[in-house]
């Protein structure tokens, strides 16, 4: 989701830089336009909030940062972007970017915002020998692919309602952003979604073998199947560029291009794919990058 080729009109405006010490949220007024953004998951991992509102139509495009974009989406107060903040992005100032498009071509305003510094945990991991072979397996490229792109689902409509739960009645271990030596010197994590870098995507649950996962919030199904190093997968598009996924099932039941509710049963925990124990993995990602699902969880929409 690396910004390309895009070209911004010759008119840049840059806005106050805003004063985060007080308050998550930053207000900024702007020439009739007034731009909230709630800060307060504002980590690498995390996510900024970024709503939008104007006297008269707006035509916003997308919320960048350091690269990365999300779009605009329309809600009932007004456009707003959920951004997800990459792992990699160094905490401190940074320019929160907001793209819109005018009569007078496109422009963008800089609004200053401050990540805060995160350290992530470093750990070895191993696999039974019969799970490191599916690392070398033929179709664990091609999976990763098809994960990927089911990652990258947007849809116009918030399906979801009230903040996002876990997926089982169990503690996560604290395992995102943690980064992974495995044993066999190949990319696990590269392997189960296909995004660069080897750090975990997501929590883990563990919980027995058989165990009921509900869906964390509703959403349509867009993937429903065995995947060679995620193992049985559903991915959950809930829309405006965030979706779940949740991997390592024993058995799925839900189908591709069901609409479901939170809480809905899509399956039953297992252990399948390249994991050495039972466990529920959640992943979570905004517009394709993957964010901690508790900095989602602790997001008021
Ligand atoms: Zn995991």
């Amino acid at each position: 989701m690396r910004l390309r080729g895009l070209v911004i009109a010759p008119l840049f405006v840059l806005g106050p830089v805003a004063h985060a010490a007080d308050s998550p949220l930053l207000v900024e007024h702007f020439s009739g336009l007034t731009i909230t953004v709630d800060t307060s998951q504002a980590r690498p991992g995390g996510l900024l909030v970024v709503k939008l509102r104007a006297a008269r139509p707006l035509g916003a495009v997308a919320a960048t940062l350091d690269g990365w974009r999300a779009p605009f989406f329309a809600t009932s107060e007004g456009p707003r972007a959920l951004l997800g903040i990459p792992v990699t992005i160094p905490a401190g100032p940074a320019q929160l970017g907001v793209e819109l498009r005018g009569r007078r071509g496109r422009r963008r305003i800089a609004v200053g915002v401050v990540v805060a510094a995160q350290r992530f945990a470093s750990r070895a991991t191993s696999l039974p020998a019969d799970r490191s072979a599916l690392l070398r397996a033929s179709g664990a490229v091609r999976d990763s692919r098809r994960l990927l792109a089911a990652l990258r689902s947007f849809s116009e409509t918030a399906y979801w309602n009230g903040p996002l739960r876990p997926p089982v009645e169990a503690n996560a271990r604290a395992t995102f952003g943690v980064t992974e030596r495995s044993e066999t010197g190949l990319p696990v994590n590269q392997l189960l979604d296909g995004l660069y870098g080897e750090y975990h995507r997501g929590l883990d649950y563990d919980v027995p073998i058989g165990t009921v996962v509900q869906a964390p919030a509703a959403g349509v199904v867009v993937l429903a199947t065995a995947l060679t190093v995620a193992g049985q997968t559903v991915v959950i598009d809930h829309g405006h560029g965030l979706v779940s996924v949740l991997c390592h099932l024993s058995r799925i039941e839900v189908t591709e291009g069901q609409r479901i509710e939170g809480r809905t049963p899509i399956g039953l925990s297992g252990d399948t794919g390249a994991v050495a124990a039972p466990q529920v993995h959640w992943g979570t990602y905004l517009s394709g990058i993957a964010v901690d699902p508790g900095a989602i969880m602790a997001t008021a929409f």
